[in-house]
């Protein structure tokens, strides 16, 4: 399996932005891109109070909804958590885990990230499990080994089945909401890293198949040159997915 086969997804994050009440004309904006292209798959991630609003505004489209973070637990005295059955009962088809804003503002180890991707996979959710290195670790040289490192914990105890369900998404966190994205080659290097790592994982054959997402200061404008690399299957979209613009990473991607 190449590239060719692989269906490109592109995934908005909202992070902690828009209200409900302004999803159905955020979503006539996007429509009327009139670039929702068939052959890519793309979601939304949405806050948890906007999940059933930006559910109404997709149906009957191919755009889906999707999360931006779980419990690891499945029920019980967890105040203030969100468990993955409750996501795949609001009919959420994506979850995003292990965001380095997580991980930097909520101490989320790859343990936790392990933890909630399980979670996700139990409930039939498909998990976006983030990684990246900071400017501290690049200017390093350090970058390889860490991602290396927070794909293996995140993935621990993962079989080769679940892996088919998995995707990934490499996030340099110094390109996240800064305006300054990885070049084109620094992107393909780490994503064509991390698919030697999941071959050494899983097989080679197993890893071909596997969505590895670029994420970081993604636009209209550089979507498509990233999107050509031979192992980026898509895009992790912050700042751009909060406006009409989505429509066009998404058409750039289906014209990759
Ligand atoms: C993100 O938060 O996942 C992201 C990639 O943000 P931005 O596109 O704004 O850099």
């Amino acid at each position: 399996m190449d590239k060719k086969s692989r269906n490109a997804l592109i995934a908005g994050n909202w992070k902690m932005n828009m209200l409900a009440s302004q999803v159905p004309a955020y979503w006539q904006g996007l429509e009327s891109g009139a670039k929702l292209a068939e052959g890519v798959s793309s979601a939304l991630c949405v806050p948890f109070p906007m999940i059933p609003a930006m559910k109404a505004a997709l149906a009957g489209s191919q755009v889906k909804v999707g999360a931006q973070d779980v419990s690891a637990h499945d029920k019980g005295a967890y105040t203030g958590e969100v468990s993955a059955a409750m996501l795949a009962d609001l009919g959420v088809d994506y979850c995003i885990i292990g965001h380095s804003e997580r991980r930097a503002y909520h101490a989320e180890s790859d343990e936790l990230v392990n933890a909630k991707l399980k979670a996700l996979l139990g409930a039939g959710i498909t998990p976006i499990m983030c990684c990246g290195e900071t400017l501290e670790q690049r200017d390093a040289g350090v970058t390889l080994s860490f991602v290396e490192s927070q794909i293996k914990g995140g993935l621990a105890g993962v079989s080769a089945e679940e892996m088919k369900k998995v995707v990934i998404a490499y996030e340099p966190i110094w390109a996240i909401g800064t305006g300054r994205t990885a070049t084109a080659e620094q992107a393909q290097e780490v994503c064509g890293y991390i698919r030697g790592v999941l071959a050494c994982l899983y097989g080679a054959e197993l890893a071909k198949g596997v969505q590895i997402l670029y994420g970081g200061s993604m636009n209209g404008k550089n979507a498509a040159e990233l999107l050509a690399q031979p192992d980026i299957d898509g895009g992790l979209i912050g700042g751009a997915s909060l406006k009409p613009e989505f429509a066009d990473i998404i058409g750039a991607a289906n014209e990759g």
